[in-house]
């Protein structure tokens, strides 16, 4: 089969600094890139209007809890959404099956080509057996009192064994959250990775001022829920008089490499001190999210100088509308209009490749296979996301069925 031509008006390669102007991406029929040429070079060329960059890489999802969507009122704040979730009835599995197979769906139409995704259960992991997307699968602990760790580490050791480590299908352990996780979990789960050769982990990271002030005072909101679990937190935690960055740093991304997801509460100190001191430490935002629990945002201005550093999520469909990084996109540029395309477009594709290995994805230049999105409806000249801008895939990353249209 002759290879497919393509040109838009601008490609934003994520490998050349600034967007090509009409350039002419080459893919063979496994959609890996045979070429960027420049404009004119060949007559044989489909065209479309709009932007062309690489499929995105959703850093941080839960597939799982997909159908929840819509189920929990929003800007509730976390500790009531956590409530929600701690409280909710069980779903029964057709149900879950249906909205995970349905979410995937949405993703790849979206553009999305690979994810690091949450899980707490084994209800994910067939449909990513069978999938054509990349997954990293994060199996996450959780246990704020030391004595149970080890009984919570066993069982989720039980669920990530069930994760066939073949094809695309890739995971490791990861704490949940600095408010649910003790020294003694945080251990374990960074010894097993680095014993299973996956050093890679994730966890929540200030997504709450409540967790903030149970690191500083031992007081707020997370310590509340615990007196109301009856667990006295006194017997075992000793507050830090620092930020939680503090105890993760200290456990967890010293010599492993950690994705903080969330950061909404993170000060500038933390981000420059956690830049200096742990450079292989990436940010993963999930704006939507945000938004949707607490009705706020980080403040991106404290990460732009760690801009090689910055991933984007969706988080679940509990707490977002949909599983779009475009739509990410388009709000961090709502709030932040000065955060160029191009930028934004790198903090979806080439960033999250970067830190999960994903060695064919996350730019378009030869020899790679990262997908192809076409990012519609823009504002051209400026190379601004408009509130109808929309991205979908052109050349998915199958061997067998790359080619998505004609
Ligand atoms: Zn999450």
């Amino acid at each position: 089969m002759p290879y497919k031509k393509i040109q838009a008006d601008y490609t934003i390669t994520c490998a050349d600094s600034e967007p090509l102007a009409r350039a002419i991406v080459v893919v063979d029929d496994g959609g890996y890139i045979k070429e960027v040429a420049p404009a004119d070079t060949y007559s044989d060329v489909t065209n479309y209007k709009g932007v062309l960059c690489p499929g995105f890489i959703n850093a941080h999802c839960h597939l799982e809890l997909s159908a929840l969507h819509r189920k929990i009122p929003k800007h509730i704040g976390l500790r009531k959404f956590v409530d929600y979730m701690r409280l909710r009835p069980k779903q029964n599995t057709d149900e879950i099956t249906q909205a995970m197979l349905a979410a995937e769906v949405q993703m790849y139409a979206n553009g999305i080509v690979a994810v690091g995704d949450i899980a707490n259960t084994t209800d994910s992991f067939a449909l990513k057996d069978d999938s054509d997307m990349y997954y990293h699968t994060f199996v996450e602990i959780m246990g704020f009192d030391p004595k149970i760790a080890a009984d919570r580490f066993r069982k989720g050791v039980m669920i990530f064994e069930e994760i066939s480590q073949i094809g695309r299908s890739h995971g490791s352990l990861t704490p949940h959250a600095p408010y649910t996780a003790s020294l003694e979990l945080l251990l374990l789960i960074k010894t097993y990775n680095e014993f299973n050769d996956t050093p890679i982990t994730s966890i929540h990271h200030q997504e709450s001022q409540a967790e903030n002030e149970l690191f500083m005072n031992g007081t707020g909101e997370w310590a509340n829920l615990y007196a109301e679990l009856g667990i006295d937190i006194n017997t075992f935690f000793r507050p830090l008089s620092a930020t939680s960055l503090a105890f993760v740093w200290a456990y967890l991304a010293r010599d492993t490499k950690v994705l903080l997801v969330h950061n909404t509460f993170c000060n500038q100190e933390d981000a420059e001190w956690l830049m200096t001191e742990s450079p292989e430490t990436h940010w993963c935002f999930c704006p939507n999210a945000n938004l949707y629990i607490e009705n706020r945002l980080p403040n991106f201005n404290y990460f732009l100088p760690y801009s090689d550093n910055i991933c984007l999520g969706t988080d679940s469909l509990a707490s977002n509308e949909q599983l779009c990084i475009l739509e990410e996109m388009k709000t961090i540029q709502r709030h932040y209009p000065k955060i160029s395309l191009p930028t934004l477009v790198q903090w979806g594709c080439k960033n999250g490749a970067k830190f999960f290995d994903w060695i064919l994805l996350g730019t378009i230049e030869e020899d790679k296979q990262p997908g192809i999105c076409l990012i519609e409806n823009l504002d051209i000249t400026q190379l601004k996301l408009l509130p109808d801008s929309r991205s979908r895939l052109l050349v998915g990353t199958s061997n067998s069925n790359a080619i998505l249209e004609p």
